[in-house]
């Protein structure tokens, strides 16, 4: 079986789907969740290990009480010199945009409305390192981001500028973002 292709590039953020940022995994066995079983977090969530419908008889120790969690799942467009195509940031690339876990982001974003796409704003134009990754088996449509090195020098986590855009706001009326 062929190694999935890696290769190294130089990009720039055109655009992110800020309309889905992140998914729903189960904290025990971390499959994903479908998305509209969140809002209840003592139902049972999760077919695969019946989790929380029979957590006491679910023999292994889960560290967390939350049967669910939230993971990174960002799809970005990027453009090189040569092209511009959609990749997708799993959780840890993410991370390192975002300076959070998906978790934190999400309960920022509940109190602060228009984050996401503050954030997409905000990550726009970002020169970054990236290696991608190819999955052979063609199960993937978009390449998966393995790895990010932001290349500007003092990049700022998203959180960091949201969180002082936020704190901005509160002075004045304005909305740092275009409407
Ligand atoms: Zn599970």
């Amino acid at each position: 079986m062929e190694a999935e292709k890696r290769t190294t590039t130089i990009c720039t953020v055109v655009a992110i789907d800020h309309t889905a940022l992140s998914y729903t995994v189960c904290s025990f066995c971390e499959r994903t969740l479908p998305e509209n079983s969140i809002p209840s977090p003592s139902v049972t969530l999760c077919d695969h290990c019946n989790f929380t419908r029979n957590s006491s008889a679910v023999p292994h120790r889960v560290s967390t009480s939350n049967p669910s969690k939230r993971l990174f799942r960002v799809l970005m467009s990027v453009a090189t010199d040569t092209k511009v195509f959609v990749v997708v940031v799993f959780d840890r690339a993410a991370r390192v945009l975002f300076g959070c876990s998906a978790q934190d982001f999400i309960d920022f974003a509940k109190l602060h409305s228009f984050s996401g796409e503050i954030a997409s704003k905000i990550l726009e134009g970002e020169m970054l390192k990236v290696t991608l990754s190819k999955p052979k088996n063609g199960n993937a449509q978009h390449q998966r981001v393995v790895s990010v090195v932001p290349l500007k020098s003092g990049f700022r986590p998203v959180i960091d500028t949201l969180r002082e855009l936020y704190e901005v706001r509160s002075d004045s009326s304005n909305i740092p973002c275009s409407r």
